[in-house]
């Protein structure tokens, strides 16, 4: 008696000092909100005989997402999205925005748009309000089935937008709106659109001349993976991957591509005549090759080549190796494989994939899972020499992720022969206490300690094997179909990875509803 009430006692006043804060907090935070709305009514005064503006519901570096009300005629209440685009956005870029809404939007799970409204500099795209969840709640509760079902929608709208000569660039979840319940998905956020060649969406094209013209300094800004908040702080050093050096182009090629830039040089990135380069090479004077060729340093004359400009916004972790390497010609393909990283996070139980600070980085990352030697080949298809100080091999994608996700049977096998008191482990604490751990590690890493756990029979692991033995939610029964598709989207090579209308024709989706 004496020692509980000791307990309560003691606990009270930091519980109250929380409370106190924690309302403080929110109070400030929500007043914020309120001038941010007041100031947008201001900014823009049309807005406020059509909506009631109730909260933020998103913030980025591009624009401020909010929800509003509008009053129909019939007298009832519609949810909207009211979009407020930074005054500084390009005029371009944010007609092209808007044109991308209005012709491929409102179908097959894209976007549509209702109003634009704007003020001076001040425009706001008024969208239907789709409720959605968070991506990281709810990626360890989806059922395979699921899983599935979003795969499948994401591929139609990637479908239609490609039909319309639209490569997104920005392929994320927090982009990819879904309502578990309804059902319903949304792609939005057509900010970093370009338009490929026979783009039927006419702005695009005047988008890419332009920002080809301009040295694209939109281009050049990092996304964050969770949309919001910029939360790419620099990972911890990454120790199991091979330190890789992305060779350039003679100047010659650079100059045939005409995406030339005068910018500050990189020293990760060398431009020296070799190998892959050969052909265009020949043609080359001689004043243009260099010694430096696979060693670490930079000679004077590769200091003094201007650097490869080549479009590469989107957010780190779902960059395709022709984006990280820089390739000047870049398709639709590349929002294939930001999909085939969401497919990844949905398949492991991870999210995010990969995490690095720089694009070099995120190759290496890349070369853990797809093999060093497949991603060295995959990028002479399209012109880049890498330079890789360690070999690392492939990985079978199924043992990966059933290993990650903890439902690799090998290791449930080991479990059940010793598990007698891990049944009675608080699974989903000890789940979460891993999560953290794994999440701030090095991918390869984690593969490393996951493995060493199976091997070694250790606990983690197994324990969350063992309680949720009861619903594994069809984890336990993936198909082949899955893992194949997850590779074709993986393809290392542009040219032959798989196109969205591929993919819905794809097995693993041969008895969905279409
Ligand atoms: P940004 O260019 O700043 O990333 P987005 O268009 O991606 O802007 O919108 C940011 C966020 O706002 C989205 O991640 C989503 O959570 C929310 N959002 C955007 N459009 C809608 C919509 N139509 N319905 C509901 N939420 C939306
Ligand atoms: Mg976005
Ligand atoms: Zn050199």
């Amino acid at each position: 008696m004496e020692a509980s009430l000791n307990t309560y006692q003691d606990e009270q006043p930091p519980l109250q000092a929380e409370n106190f804060y924690r309302k403080h907090e929110k109070n400030s935070k929500l007043s914020g909100v309120k001038k941010d709305i007041e100031k947008l009514y201001e900014a823009v005064p049309q807005l406020v005989k059509v909506f009631k503006i109730k909260e933020k519901i998103g913030e980025g570096t591009f624009s401020s997402v909010y929800l509003a009300t509008a009053q129909q005629q019939a007298g009832c209440e519609e949810k909207m999205a009211l979009k407020h685009l930074i005054p500084t956005s390009h005029p371009l870029r944010i007609a092209a925005e808007l044109q991308c809404l209005t012709i491929a939007g409102g179908q097959d799970n894209v976007m549509g748009v209702r109003y634009c409204f704007r003020k001076n500099d001040h425009v706001v795209i008024v969208m239907p309000y789709l409720e959605h969840e968070s991506f990281l709640d709810i990626l360890n509760s989806l059922s395979f089935e699921e899983v599935r079902e979003y795969m499948f929608n994401l591929f139609k709208a990637l479908r239609r937008i490609h039909h319309f000569g639209i490569v997104h660039r920005d392929v994320k979840p927090s982009n990819f709106l879904y309502n578990r319940q309804l059902k319903e998905y949304a792609l939005v956020d057509f900010g970093l659109a370009q338009g490929t060649p026979d783009t039927k969406i006419e702005l695009l094209r005047v988008v890419q001349s332009e920002s080809q013209q301009e040295g694209s300094v939109h281009h050049s800004v990092q996304r964050s993976v969770f949309g919001e908040r910029n939360f790419n702080i620099h990972s911890s050093t990454y120790q199991e991957s091979p330190t890789i050096k992305l060779i350039k182009q003679s100047k010659v090629m650079d100059v045939a591509s005409r995406k030339l830039a005068t910018k500050k040089k990189i020293i990760s990135t060398k431009a020296v005549n070799n190998g892959v380069a050969k052909k265009a090479a020949n043609s080359c004077p001689a004043i243009l090759t260099c010694d430096c060729y696979a060693t670490d340093r930079v000679c004077s004359v590769c200091l003094s080549r201007r650097q490869q400009v080549a479009p590469r916004a989107g957010t780190p972790g779902f960059r395709a190796p022709e984006v990280l390497t820089k390739c000047p010609t870049q398709t639709t393909a590349i929002d294939m494989w930001s999909a085939g990283i969401i497919f990844l996070s949905l398949l492991s139980g991870r999210y995010p994939f990969y995490k690095a600070s720089d694009d070099l980085t995120a190759l290496a990352q890349i070369m853990t899972i797809r093999g060093s030697r497949e991603t060295i080949q995959a990028a002479k298809t399209f012109g880049k020499s890498v330079l890789c100080t360690k070999e690392v091999p492939a990985q079978d994608l199924r043992t990966l992720c059933e290993r990650l996700r903890g439902t690799n049977s090998s290791c449930a096998k080991s479990t059940s022969d010793m598990h007698t008191n891990s049944l009675y482990e608080p699974a989903l604490a000890i789940e979460t206490d891993k999560k953290v751990e794994f999440a701030s590690q090095p991918l390869g890493e984690q593969i490393q300690r996951l493995k060493n756990n199976c091997h070694e029979g250790d606990n983690g692991l197994e324990i969350k094997i063992t309680g949720k033995a009861t619903d594994l939610k069809g984890w336990d029964r993936v198909p082949d179909e899955a893992y194949d598709l997850l590779d074709k989207l993986l393809d290392l090579n542009p040219a032959t990875r798989i196109t969205a209308k591929e993919a819905l024709l794809h097995h693993f989706f041969k008895d969905i509803r279409q």
